[in-house]
């Protein structure tokens, strides 16, 4: 099956299975936003929990907020966004669709990237154990011309958006004969700026109205309470302020399906630092952010590091982890190296003193940031996406199965009843009013065990407890493990235990 199909297989099971639907449907929906169904809202609260978790109650120099989405207009101008938060945009004149003509150049590059690797593919089946993939990679000829290639096109490509040359980037999408894959022509406009700021107005008209906008990051939100923070909390750099919420984006390109959304929710911490020390902060947030991915049991392979080359213009480092989604590997999270740009403007925008006074030093100064900055709905596609697999059983069958680490599994186990009958049903509530104050549980009796087996397998559900004639006498049950379908014998009183010991956050 081809990465395409796995995809569309995936969107129509977060369908099917309540996890994932299209906004407004009954209206065709609209366009990359959506709406999180019955499992998919418990999966993304779970993964919350998770960062949330791992980021403040795991850190005692780390704490959290809730800041509101609407923020002074004049947050934007310091932050840049109002000037700089643009995207080069480019039209088809034939498909009238539109691109950004960054992404049309990187798509570009990584369809020679995706050459390299059929030529490494080959090696390897041509050398067998003794390949040695970073030395072909390092020295075959082919392999060499492509990484030049590559290395030549992005370094036009940020070199002209950094100096907002952008008839340069268009001759370079006219020199790389880029065509648009729905029309197949070369027939494009000039390249333009667009800001991706959705704006509405505060307040009625008749008292005059201003403009404001949707936050595009959760971070200014955080900037902007720092002090508050640092002095109601008597925090001490370094420190962290965490944050979850919404972020709006007008995006040009928005498709695969929640990867990209107009709507979405950021997960970020921003670590303030003594100037100086940032770089040190970087790689050590680096690491700490890699771990958790790797926590959450997913194989490394899956995840790889991505060095910024044009460097937004608050950062002096940045980086991301791309993850292996379905339709290759793209942007997951990002760790940056703020500066004091963000603080250092809102001092100056407000005309306030935003400086930290560092009594180990015995000075005052604008804290340096290291921020980590990761996309809710991104993560929850990672996690989906590697959870999806079509598993052929014994005999014949098949299965769809949701491997979700059970941590993150929206229910953690389903109460089954083996017959609708016999006091069986009331023995099986028994145990679920014990443990739903536990765990999130999923009561069910109708249809044979076999079929309610398959549906929490394709709910991801860890552990199916079963209730039979022997659990009346015996109180044993049988726990059924999702992964490997095993089934064993255990004493009810022991289940809190069974299933509380796998879903413990463990990092
Ligand atoms: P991209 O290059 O993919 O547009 P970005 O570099 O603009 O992303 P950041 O500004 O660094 O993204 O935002 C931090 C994180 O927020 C990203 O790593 C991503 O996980 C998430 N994110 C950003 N834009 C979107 C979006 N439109 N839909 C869903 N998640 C997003």
């Amino acid at each position: 099956m081809s990465n395409d199909d796995v995809f569309k297989k995936l969107i129509s099971h977060a369908k099917e299975y309540g996890f994932v639907f299209q906004s407004s449907e009954i209206y065709d929906g609209l366009s990359a936003v959506y709406d999180y169904g019955q499992f998919g809202a418990e999966l993304k609260k779970n993964i919350k929990e998770y960062w949330w978790k791992s980021m403040v109650q795991f850190h005692e120099n780390i704490v959290g907020i809730d800041a509101a989405i609407f923020m002074h207009p004049t947050t934007w101008k310091a932050s840049g966004h109002v000037d700089a938060f643009n995207d080069p945009l480019i039209d088809n004149k034939d498909s009238k669709k539109r691109y950004r003509a960054d992404v049309l150049v990187e798509d570009y590059l990584a369809k020679i990237e995706g050459k390299i690797e059929k030529e490494v593919k080959k090696a390897a089946k041509r050398f067998g154990d003794s390949f040695d993939r970073e030395q072909f990679i390092s020295t075959n000829p082919r392999v060499l011309g492509y990484k030049e290639k590559m290395e030549t096109i992005s370094k036009r490509l940020f070199g002209s958006l950094e100096k907002n040359d952008l008839s340069d980037v268009k001759a370079l999408i006219e020199e790389l004969e880029i065509a648009c894959p729905i029309s197949g022509s070369k027939n494009w406009t000039d390249v333009r700026q667009f800001n991706l700021m959705f704006s509405t107005q505060m307040g009625s008209l008749s008292e005059g109205s201003n403009q404001i906008f949707l936050r595009p990051e959760t971070a200014q939100g955080i900037f902007a309470n720092y002090l508050n923070v640092q002095k109601t909390g008597r925090m001490k750099v370094p420190f962290g302020i965490a944050q979850i919420g919404k972020a709006f984006r007008n995006e040009i390109v928005a498709r695969q399906f929640i990867f990209r959304m107009r709507e979405f929710e950021q997960m970020e911490m921003q670590f303030f630092v003594r100037p100086g020390e940032e770089m040190k902060w970087y790689d050590y947030w680096k690491e700490q952010r890699m771990k958790w991915h790797l926590s959450l049991g997913i194989p490394a392979e899956k995840y790889r590091w991505h060095d910024h080359e044009k460097l937004a213009h608050y950062a002096n480092a940045a980086c991301d982890i791309e993850f292996d989604f379905p339709f290759g590997f793209k942007e997951l999270e990002g760790i940056h190296s703020r500066t004091d740009f963000d603080l250092s403007a809102h001092q100056k925008f407000s005309g306030k003193k935003l400086q930290y006074f560092d009594p180990e030093l015995n000075e005052s100064y604008v804290p340096y940031v290291v921020e980590t900055s990761i996309g809710l709905d991104r993560t929850f596609l990672a996690v989906l996406s590697h959870a999806y697999n079509e598993e052929k059983l014994e005999g014949g069958a098949e299965r769809v199965v949701l491997n979700i680490p059970p941590v993150l599994a929206p229910v953690k186990a389903a109460i089954l009843p083996l017959l609708a009958k016999d006091g069986l049903p009331e023995k099986a509530r028994e145990i679920m009013d014990e443990l739903k104050y536990q765990f999130y549980c999923y009561y069910e009796e109708k249809d044979s065990i076999g079929k309610r087996y398959r549906r929490q397998d394709a709910i991801g559900t860890p552990f199916c407890i079963t209730v039979d004639h022997d659990t009346l006498k015996d109180n044993t049950v049988t726990i059924r493990h999702r992964d490997t379908m095993k089934q064993e014998r255990v004493q009810i009183s022991s289940l809190i235990e069974i299933i509380g010991e796998k879903i413990k956050v463990s990092l």
